[in-house]
């Protein structure tokens, strides 16, 4: 039984290839972080990136998001909006929220590059904050929350904008594990019941079993230098594929 082949719909959303990163300069003095790094995100998909800490995750998904230019290789979009940025956003480990706005404030900032009249960009803040069940809390400010609800924040300011690619970076590690798990839980809800219009997610970890539990691939990452070097298909009932009619297909 493997769920991973039953996804029919599956189409290339994101294909990294052969994608190397030097930080510092080219030469020997320079550190590569990743080493030709080849990955697909297909529609209909979580993928887990485990690996080190050190190890390039973090680089890697700031090249996909766009905020870094790969030193070599490419970062291709073949089946999403022209505009790449449109397509793609990233959830960080330590939220990185403007302290000085409030969660309204902190969710319309994902909106404000793209000129969407004030009366919308409100409209859908509201939409997203209420999606991640932080209605009521529209006016706290991010030190009135707990690092839940400020990551919930974070989780609404990335969906606010509609992406097809949610690239999550170490989203859970700043959290109590009870929190966590809430917050999964959540997040897991919404991928299942499709209320969220993500079309695949990536999120990266170092804990192996929030990587089992939510994905149904796992790259495993090696470090110096980053490297893909091995995938593990997840073929377990976990808890996303409980309302998949392809799983339920599968045990009835
Ligand atoms: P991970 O997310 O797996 O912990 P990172 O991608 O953050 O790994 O970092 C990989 C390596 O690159 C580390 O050695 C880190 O110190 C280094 N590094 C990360 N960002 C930069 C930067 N902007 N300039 C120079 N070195 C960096
Ligand atoms: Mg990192």
């Amino acid at each position: 039984m493997t769920l991973v082949q039953t996804n029919p719909l599956a189409q290339p959303l994101v294909e990294v290839r052969a994608v190397r990163h030097v930080y510092g300069n080219t030469g020997a003095s320079g550190l590569l972080v990743l080493d030709n790094v080849d990955l697909t995100l297909s529609s209909n998909e979580i993928v887990g990136l485990l690996g080190r800490s050190g190890s390039g995750k973090s680089t890697l998904l700031r090249s996909i998001a766009g905020l870094i230019a790969p030193t070599q290789g490419v970062v291709d979009f073949p089946h999403g909006p022209s505009e790449r940025k449109a397509s793609v956003s990233m959830v960080f480990q330590s939220f990185a929220l403007f302290p000085w706005l409030t969660v309204l404030q902190n969710v319309e900032v994902g909106l404000e590059a793209k000129r969407v009249p004030a009366e919308e960009r409100r409209r859908r803040a509201l939409a997203a904050i209420d999606l991640i069940g932080l209605d009521g809390f529209e006016s706290a400010y991010p030190k009135e929350l707990s690092g839940g609800m400020r990551q919930r924040v974070g989780l609404a300011r990335a969906l606010v904008v509609d992406p097809d690619v949610l690239l999550m970076d170490e989203p859970f590690s700043a959290l109590d594990v009870l929190t966590a798990e809430t917050l999964r839980t959540d997040l897991l809800d919404l991928w299942s019941e499709r209320r969220m219009p993500i079309k695949s997610i990536l999120i990266v970890t170092h804990n192996i079993e929030e990587a089992v539990l939510m994905c149904d691939r796992i790259l495993v990452f090696s470090s110096n230098p980053g490297r893909v070097v091995a995938e593990l298909k997840v073929d377990l009932p976990h808890p996303r594929n409980r309302l998949d009619p392809a799983f339920r297909a599968l045990v009835e």
